[in-house]
């Protein structure tokens, strides 16, 4: 069953919508033919909502959270994020809108090896110039509320998958972005850390008053999530 816009739950109206997806559609050549990664698909984010993206390996969740962050564009239809259209911007504002209005979170966490946890959390402060001062602080706040203060100064290696995960997702903060983006975040963590980083998403989501939609096969996602939406091949539908 696909549901269409006017009767999802919040928000009502377009104007209530952080994320506002419209007729997506995101076609890939493949050999002779096309495969429909995401057909029509319609999505509209409310402001503070944590919204689970669900649906099976090549469902298309991939294809949607890039769509949704720019990092792809779609083959028909439109993304507007905070009132920006995503899907029409040139590649040099993308890179503007990606380190301070949209942050993402990957399964395979993405920090610098040769950084510390603190340095790894700084880089995107460094990136818009923060002054020092206001840097340290942030970082310390932000290592605070992931509950890695005490890590601080390791390196990725020395520590564990979950802890990583809660780095990479101090990191995705450092610079308040509106919409917190994260695909398959705990995919390769074991079932007990990827709940708890689930908390952690949840709990920063509050904290920190951003948007987040976030890609997982995860039963334990749907109790954290504000409401689950579910692709099937490429089609979005309300659970
Ligand atoms: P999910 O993240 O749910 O596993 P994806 O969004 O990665 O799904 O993929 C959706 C569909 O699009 C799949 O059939 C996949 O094979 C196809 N696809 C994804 N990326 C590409 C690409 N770059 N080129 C061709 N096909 C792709
Ligand atoms: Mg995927």
């Amino acid at each position: 069953m696909t549901v269409d816009l006017a009767s999802r739950r919040p928000p009502t109206r377009p104007s209530d919508a952080l994320v506002l997806a419209s007729s997506l559609t995101r076609d890939y050549p493949s050999g002779e033919g096309v495969v429909h990664a995401l057909r029509n698909v319609d999505l509209a984010v409310g402001h503070g909502q944590l919204v689970a993206v669900r649906g099976r390996s090549g469902s298309g969740k991939t294809t949607l959270l890039n769509l949704l962050g720019g990092l792809d564009r779609p083959t028909s239809g439109s993304v507007v994020v905070d009132g920006d259209e995503i899907s029409a911007m040139d590649e040099g504002r993308l890179v503007e809108i990606r380190r301070r209005t949209i942050a993402f979170i990957f399964q395979s966490f993405g920090l610098v090896p040769i950084l510390t946890a603190a340095e790894n959390v700084e880089v995107p402060l460094r990136l818009v110039r923060t002054e020092p001062g206001a840097r340290d602080r942030r970082v310390e706040e932000l290592l605070e509320i992931v509950g890695l203060h005490e890590r601080a100064r390791h390196r990725p290696h020395e520590l564990s998958g979950g802890e990583q995960q809660r780095v990479a997702i101090a990191r995705a903060l450092a610079n308040r972005p509106k919409l917190l983006l994260a695909d398959e975040p705990t995919g390769q963590l074991d079932s007990e850390t990827g709940h708890r980083i689930m908390l952690v998403l949840r709990q920063v989501v509050r904290a920190e008053g951003i948007t987040a939609v976030v890609a997982t096969h995860d039963p334990l996602m749907m109790d954290v999530a504000d409401r689950v939406v579910e692709l099937h091949d490429g089609t979005l539908v309300e659970r």
